[in-house]
């Protein structure tokens, strides 16, 4: 199988938040990976911008510094030919400094992409100064970071700042799950073969599972993640994401507004989520004294890094289909995966075998992405009719060698932006359905004053979890199982 590159359009790629984390750890590097492949065109142009006063020498410096932390196996000559096309004005995205040197140098025949790897509470004000400027020309792109509002209050405040200034087809709002290899795969899956799509509903289905595990915790950013936890961190866009992608009906072509349209669907059918049906934890100090309390400011915070719960989609095809979620930090291996249980054989002509199992379809974003089907099979060998489940497993490294090496996610979602394909990127009024769904669920644990349980790290979260699933008579699959 042979991968195919096709370079971009020319283009002048603007990276507001040139100095930040996001951009020196991921943007940047994944750029310079999409050059070495051959994708970037001569005429293309990274221009950074920050409020850091430093000069284009300056700025490159910087990239190879952390080119030699974060991907250090790039080819010298490939980054110094990469670095050729880079530049750095500094500008306050604020302010007024800087604006009128970039407008001098963006050039009017080319894609022109603003990418805003800044804080939210700058998206506005970069947009109304670009537009001020004239930058926003009608052919351009705006890119931004999440999180994308902190509630539905705060996103539709960030959808009518950028769309005062840009039309909703220039708006590249990013979430990089659905940059994924694995992630676009399930839609292949589901709607390039005919295997699946009639098993696909509560009629077969019994459950299904969504596990991000991550084992990193706040760290540094404890201050910010306290202010937002599980559920608005990594629930109201990733989760409900891949939910979406897993639940939704087949659009009637692959096009950004055709896929859109159906996952809004899903989402504006996203039931109320009981009390009961929440678990919510958040991991304790560990014996060297390193917890989640030690790294906010609130020492009595009930944020929560851990959270389950089962919601349900109220439309024909999932019925009393419940689909659980689950995330946090701290536990005991990385692990993202969507699980598909099918119901259990209504019969058995096995004598002595005790039930028989469901098959459970898993995709595997991380790692090692690929996709297993457990299956029934007789145990080989002599001495009666036993059965046991193996998985029929289909790992990407292993089926596609080379070809499996697929680029990050960021590396991906930039390219489709230069070339204006917007269906892995949400559309504003998914962003605030998804806030809809979320905010009364938030709102009933703070007015309740709930506390989330506590939870040992390296664990698999709170017992609450585990009995969330019990309740049900249904169990977690095993986080690095
Ligand atoms: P960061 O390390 O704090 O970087 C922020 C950048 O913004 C710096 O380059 C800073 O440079 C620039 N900046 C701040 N205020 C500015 C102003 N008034 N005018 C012009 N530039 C200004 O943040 P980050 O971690 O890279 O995150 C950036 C965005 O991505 C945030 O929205 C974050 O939530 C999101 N995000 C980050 C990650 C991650 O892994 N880091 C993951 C997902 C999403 P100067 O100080 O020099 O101006």
């Amino acid at each position: 199988m042979v991968s195919r590159v096709i370079p971009v359009n020319p283009f002048d790629l603007v990276l507001f938040g040139a100095t930040g984390d996001l951009a020196q750890r991921k943007i940047l590097p994944g750029l310079y990976h999409r050059f070495e492949v051959g994708q970037m065109p001569e005429e293309a142009r990274i221009i950074g911008t920050a409020r850091s006063d430093m000069d284009s020498d300056g700025f490159r410096d910087q990239i190879r510094a952390s080119m030699n932390e974060f991907a250090p196996a790039f080819k010298k000559d490939l980054l110094d030919q990469f670095l050729s096309r880079v530049e750095y004005v500094p500008v306050d995205a604020l302010g007024k400094a800087g604006w009128a040197e970039l407008a001098k140098i963006l050039r009017p025949d080319v894609v022109r992409a603003f990418y805003l790897s800044v804080g939210p509470n700058l998206f506005s004000g970069i947009a109304q100064r670009l537009n001020d400027h004239d930058l926003a020309t009608p052919d351009s792109r705006i890119v931004v970071e999440k999180p994308f509002g902190h509630d539905l209050a705060s996103a539709k405040a960030l959808n009518e700042g950028l769309r005062a200034c840009f039309e909703e087809h220039q708006i590249y709002r990013i979430d990089h799950y659905l940059g994924k290899e694995t992630v676009q795969n399930l839609m292949a899956l589901r709607f390039a073969n005919s295997l699946f799509e009639p098993l696909w509903n509560s009629t077969h289905v019994d459950h299904v599972q969504i596990t991000v595990a991550e084992t990193v915790g706040v760290g540094g950013r404890g201050a910010y993640y306290d202010q937002s936890g599980a559920m608005r961190d990594m629930i109201q866009n990733h989760l409900v994401q891949l939910l979406c992608l897993t639940a939704m009906e087949p659009p009637s072509k692959f096009s950004p507004n055709a896929v859109r349209d159906e996952k809004v669907k899903v989402i504006e059918a996203l039931e109320p989520v009981a009390q009961a049906d929440i678990a919510r934890g958040q991991y304790r100090t560990d014996k060297s004294g390193d917890g989640y309390l030690d790294h906010v400011e609130n020492p009595a915070s009930r944020t929560e890094s851990f959270i389950a719960l089962k919601a349900h989609i109220g439309n024909w095809r999932w019925a009393g289909v419940p689909f659980y979620l689950r995330t946090g930090k701290r536990l005991r291996a990385r692990e993202s995966e969507i699980a598909v249980f099918f119901r259990d054989p209504p019969h058995t002509i096995f004598p002595n075998v005790g039930p028989l199992h469901g098959n459970v379809l898993v995709i595997r974003l991380q790692p090692d992405e690929g996709i297993t089907l457990r299956t029934t099979i007789k145990e080989p060998g002599q001495g009666g009719f036993r059965l046991s489940d193996v998985a029929l497993d289909m790992s990407f490294a292993d089926a596609l060698g080379d070809e499996s090496q697929s680029p990050d996610a960021y590396e991906r979602l930039v390219m489709d932006v230069i070339r204006g394909d917007q269906t892995l990127f949400m559309r504003g009024d998914e962003a605030e359905a998804a806030w809809a769904w979320v905010d009364p669920i938030v709102k009933g644990w703070e007015e309740r004053g709930d506390r989330p349980a506590r939870y040992d790290q390296g664990s698999s979260g709170p017992e609450e979890a585990l009995m969330l699933m019990h309740r049900d008579g249904r169990r977690w699959r095993q986080i690095g199982g």
